[in-house]
């Protein structure tokens, strides 16, 4: 059974190329887990997941861990999903939080890409410090608020910016106009733009089909470093140039129609404190 279990991808290219190579998955979301899922059907086998959260019953209608899985560990449910699409996959679980973690420098280490998929600006700007530092590549994939679209960028070291170069690069430029700003805004700011109260904003973060079109972007890139990263690069997977992508679902400010797609390449930034010349050496 096992050797028939990738034979409708094997003419597309050769799985083998991915065997050796590890993904960390920094956050076992929704988001994580999608792309993880994804990820394990494409011959990824070596992985690292990273969460300190419980399945709760109001993740189930997005995440890959359904209801038999409530109340474990997202790692260990996320653990079992892989192992069910791939028995041969080694699974290594770490049930911590990524702010805290002694470990996560040394982890990154022997990663070879680093899926971020966590819900929080501190930890992505230490996993992008870490990664900067230690030359590793990440993707983080994000969903906008009430999921009317998101975002995925690639960090690959030596070409392009960091995340830091991102914000730099967002702040002059209206690609971040309503996007981001929406979790900041004050309670009467996003009332007048967009007509909704605070619970509607917190507590809507989109359907799951919404997130789908994120999380196949974020698989995607994260696809691309491990083909830059294989011993051959697979002829399927054609470069992709761009580093950062927006993606809107719905005609919402800032998107002016369903299924709106910018892309962008984002360079590193003169100054920039993580990925700067000064701080390469
Ligand atoms: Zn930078």
């Amino acid at each position: 059974m096992e050797d028939r279990l990738f034979s409708r991808i094997a003419g597309l290219f050769d799985v083998e190329a991915f065997a050796e190579l590890r993904v960390m998955i920094a956050g076992c979301g929704s988001g994580g887990g999608q792309v993880a899922s994804q990820l394990v059907m494409s011959g990824v086998r070596d992985f690292i997941l990273i969460d300190n959260d419980v399945l709760e019953p109001e993740n189930v209608i997005r995440h890959v861990c359904g209801i038999r899985y409530l109340g474990q560990k997202k790692t260990e449910a996320l653990s079992d999903v892989l192992k069910d699409r791939n028995p041969q996959a080694q699974i290594r679980l770490c049930n911590e939080n990524l702010l805290s973690w002694d470990r996560l420098e040394a982890e990154i280490q022997q990663s070879d890409v680093v899926v971020l998929a966590t819900d929080n600006e501190p930890s992505r700007y230490r996993v992008n410090e870490v990664c900067v530092k230690n030359q590793v590549p990440f993707v983080v994939g994000r969903v906008f608020t009430r999921g009317i679209g998101g975002e995925v960028f690639a960090y690959r070291p030596g070409q392009g910016g960091c995340l830091a170069c991102l914000e730099q690069v967002l702040e002059r430029t209206q690609f971040r106009d309503g996007v981001r700003e929406i979790d900041l805004m004050s309670e009467e700011e996003r009332e007048e733009m967009y007509g909704l109260d605070v619970e509607e904003i917190k507590d809507s973060p989109g359907l799951t089909v919404d997130i789908g079109f994120i999380t196949a972007f974020h698989t995607r890139f994260v696809l691309e470093a491990l083909a830059s990263a294989a011993p051959e690069r697979p002829k399927f997977l054609t470069p992709i140039k761009e580093n950062y992508l927006v993606w809107g679902n719905r005609a919402v400010h800032p998107f002016e129609k369903n299924f709106q797609l910018q892309r962008i390449s984002v360079h590193a930034q003169d100054g920039c404190l993580i990925c700067g010349v000064d701080n390469e050496n």
